[in-house]
């Protein structure tokens, strides 16, 4: 199966992260098979942090292990630092994100770290990815969080966010992506963002961007990544997570709506809509009162819509 994009499902991380239900591992496991099952060959399951900050995840190791059982899925997982990298491996993932927020205000007050602090714990996730035979070392992902913005400091100095890049890639990172965490971002600013990474470190070190839709620039944003040659898009089914900033919006891009896209331009998700789209039954009888997004759910498929 050739794909021009890959989508990397992040509901079961990002969107079970931001909402209070916990979901249980039963049904987590289900909307994976029933993901896959419609095509989806990216999806980041969990993050290995304490089970006391979150909850929601505590079954990570588990769903990572149940996810690298089906042949051909990459499986993602979050690690904040070494420690989580560790665990990651162990359960056999074979993506692991480091998240550094490019904003100082936000690192302290989510990781409880400083940045030259969150720079010594990547180098030292690469030393010991370096100690790994080959097979067991998974791709290492540094993510570029508030990249585009903070809700504690505002505007986020674009020259920092490709310094910090530059860093952490000469570190020896596999790659970097760029993460909208707060959806401040605009097109022509995710333009700028990509371009000069690519010029600094190399077109090969940044092929992914996690967007958010809290504005509403969630598409337009991804379009404009697409259009530059970026290969891998984050989303969520049914945007799940929602904003506590702005009621009505949904957290991440919404899947279904970023693969009717993609494919009604022509372009291979691999991804079957309609099977995706009766996959959210599955989410919402697990999370009741948990609201999904997403306009092609509502409206349905247009007639005569056929996959790229
Ligand atoms: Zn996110």
């Amino acid at each position: 199966m050739t794909t021009d994009i890959l989508i990397s499902e992040v509901g079961l991380r990002d969107g079970l992260q931001s909402i209070q239900p916990i979901m249980p591992t039963a049904s987590k496991q289900a909307w994976i098979a029933a993901q896959y099952a419609a095509g989806c060959r990216e999806m980041e399951v969990g993050s290995f942090v304490p089970a006391g900050l979150l909850p929601q995840l505590a079954d990570t190791a588990e769903v990572v292990r149940f996810a690298a059982g089906l042949e051909g899925l990459c499986v993602a997982a979050l690690a904040p630092n070494l420690h989580g990298l560790r665990d990651a491996v162990a359960s056999g993932a074979h993506k692991v994100t480091l998240p550094f927020s490019m904003s100082e205000t936000h690192s302290r007050k989510n990781l409880n770290r400083t940045h030259a602090q969150v720079i010594a714990e990547i180098g030292s996730c690469v030393e010991f990815l370096e100690t790994l035979p080959g097979e067991r070392r998974p791709l290492f992902e540094v993510s570029l969080s508030t990249a585009f913005g903070c809700t504690l400091e505002g505007a986020v100095p674009e020259d920092r966010v490709l310094s910090f890049a530059q860093q952490v890639v000469e570190l020896g990172v596999d790659e970097v992506s760029l993460s909208d965490t707060t959806g401040y971002g605009n097109p022509y600013q995710l333009r700028r963002l990509v371009l000069g990474i690519w010029r600094n470190c190399g077109s090969d070190k940044l092929s992914g961007v996690h967007l958010h839709n809290t504005r509403g620039q969630g598409l337009a944003n991804a379009l404009m990544a697409v259009e530059l040659g970026i290969t891998t898009l984050d989303s969520s089914l049914g945007g799940i997570g929602g904003c506590p900033f702005a009621p009505g919006a949904s957290g991440n891009i919404v899947t279904e709506d970023l693969v009717f896209m993609l494919e009604s331009m022509g372009l291979s998700t691999g991804i079957d809509l309609a099977a995706l789209i009766d996959a959210r039954e599955l989410v919402t009888a697990a999370l009741p009162g948990v609201e999904l997004f997403g306009f092609t759910p509502d409206a349905g498929l247009p007639i005569g819509y056929k996959k790229a």
